[in-house]
C-alpha cells in the first residue's frame, strides 16, 4: 500500500512512525529544510540555539506519556527543572530531537511543498514542482488554511470552525548572564512567556533566551515586517530587565501566523467520503504536540483497521 504524508511535524511523524512499525513505508513530504513543523530549534551564526516554537512538552495521556519515557530512555528528551516548581519535559540537545527520533528510518523528502493533490482513477496524485506519485492513501497534517487548500473538497466534514492564534517570538542571545527566572509566564504582559532557553538540559549554549509575545499582541503586530517585529520585542525585553542594546550579541523573531489551536475541530481526524485521504493535526483536539501526537496516532489506526 503506497501511502504520502504531507508534514513532517508531529502529527505526520507520529503516523508515519506507527504505519511503518506495522511493516508500512510511507512516504512523508514537508516544505521546510528541517523536520518537527512547529517543534523547531533554531541555530544562528555565534553558536546560538534557541527552541523559537513548542517550548515544552506536556502529557496527559498514557500513550503520549510512553512514547517521553521511551524517547528519554533514548537521550531525546529530559527533564527540566526551571525552578517554576512544575516539572517540564524538552527535547534535548532541542525541541526537534523528539521528532527527530520518530523520523528515525523513514523515508522524507524536506524541502518539497506539495501542491496538489489529485484523485485519479489510479490513486491519489501528488505534484510539488514535479510529479511525486501516486499513492493509495494521503495523509495530509499542515495547518488547516493549508490543509483545505490542498484538500478541502475532498473531505467529509468542513474545517472552517478550527481557529488559530498567531504568535510572534522573539530569539535573543546576551554578551553575559542574565539573573533572572528560568521561566517567566506574564499572561497580561506583551512579553506573555520569557524563558532561558540555555538553561534547558544539554544546550551547549549559555545566555540565549527565548520571549512569546502575547496572542493580543502578536495579533496587533503580526503584519509588521520581521525586523520591526524584533525591534520592538527587544525593547520589550531588554526594558523588562532593565538591559540595555550593548548587553545584546543576537535577535532575531519569527513569526507564527497558525500558531496555538483555540477552536479545535473536536474529532482526531477527517477523511474522505471513501476512506483513502485523511486530514489531521494539533488543531483536531487542541493546542499541544501531544494532540497533534494523538490526531496522527489515530489515523495510522484507522489506515491499518483498513488495511
Ligand atoms: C510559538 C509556539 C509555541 C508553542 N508552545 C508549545 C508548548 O510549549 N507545548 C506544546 O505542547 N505545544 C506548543 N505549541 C504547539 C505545538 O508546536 C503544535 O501543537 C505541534 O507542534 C503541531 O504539530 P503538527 O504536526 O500538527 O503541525 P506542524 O508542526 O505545524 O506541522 C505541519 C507541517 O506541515 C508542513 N506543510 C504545510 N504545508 C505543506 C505542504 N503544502 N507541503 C509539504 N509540507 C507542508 C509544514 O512545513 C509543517 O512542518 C507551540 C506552538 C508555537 C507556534
Amino acid at each position: 500500500m503506497k501511502i504520502a504524508i504531507i508534514g513532517s511535524g508531529m502529527s505526520g511523524l507520529a503516523c508515519a512512525n506507527r504505519l511503518s512499525k506495522a511493516g508500512l513505508t510511507p512516504t512523508v513530504f514537508d516544505k521546510g529544510r528541517g523536520i518537527g513543523g512547529r517543534m523547531a530549534t533554531r541555530r544562528a551564526d555565534g553558536g546560538f540555539q534557541f527552541d523559537h516554537g513548542a517550548q515544552i512538552i506536556p502529557s496527559e495521556t498514557e500513550g503520549f506519556r510512553a512514547l517521553l519515557e521511551e524517547a528519554k530512555a533514548a537521550g531525546h528528551v529530559a527533564d527540566w527543572d526551571s525552578g517554576d516548581g512544575k516539572p517540564h519535559v524538552v527535547g534535548t540537545p532541542g525541541m526537534t530531537a523528539l521528532t527527530k527520533y520518530l523520523a528515525h528510518g523513514l523515508d522524507l523528502h524536506q524541502q518539497t511543498e506539495v501542491t496538489s493533490v489529485t484523485q485519479t482513477n489510479a490513486g491519489w496524485e501528488l505534484t510539488a514542482d514535479q510529479p511525486l506519485g501516486i499513492f493509495d492513501h494521503v495523509v495530509c497534517t499542515a495547518p488547516v488554511p493549508q490543509t483545505n487548500k490542498l484538500v478541502g473538497p475532498a473531505l467529509s466534514d468542513p474545517l472552517d470552525r478550527v481557529v488559530y492564534a498567531p504568535s510572534l517570538t522573539l530569539m535573543v542571545a546576551l554578551k553575559r548572564p542574565l539573573d533572572a527566572p528560568a521561566t517567566q509566564t506574564n499572561p497580561t504582559d506583551a512579553l506573555a512567556w520569557i524563558a532561558h532557553d540555555s538553561a534547558k538540559p544539554g544546550r551547549s549554549t549559555e545566555n540565549c533566551w527565548v520571549a512569546q509575545a502575547s496572542a493580543d499582541w502578536s495579533a496587533t503586530h503580526l503584519e509588521l515586517s520581521k525586523d520591526e517585529i524584533a525591534t520592538r520585542m527587544l525593547d520589550l525585553f531588554l526594558t523588562h530587565h532593565r538591559l540595555d542594546a550593548t548587553d545584546v550579541a543576537y535577535a532575531t523573531a519569527h513569526r507564527w501566523r497558525y500558531a496555538l489551536v483555540t477552536e479545535p475541530l473536536g474529532q482526531p481526524y477527517v477523511k474522505s467520503h471513501d476512506g483513502t485521504l485523511y486530514a489531521g493535526g494539533d488543531w483536531c483536539l487542541g493546542p499541544r504536540i501531544e494532540h497533534a501526537w494523538q490526531s496522527g496516532t489515530a489515523i495510522a489506526d484507522d489506515i491499518l483497521r483498513s488495511a
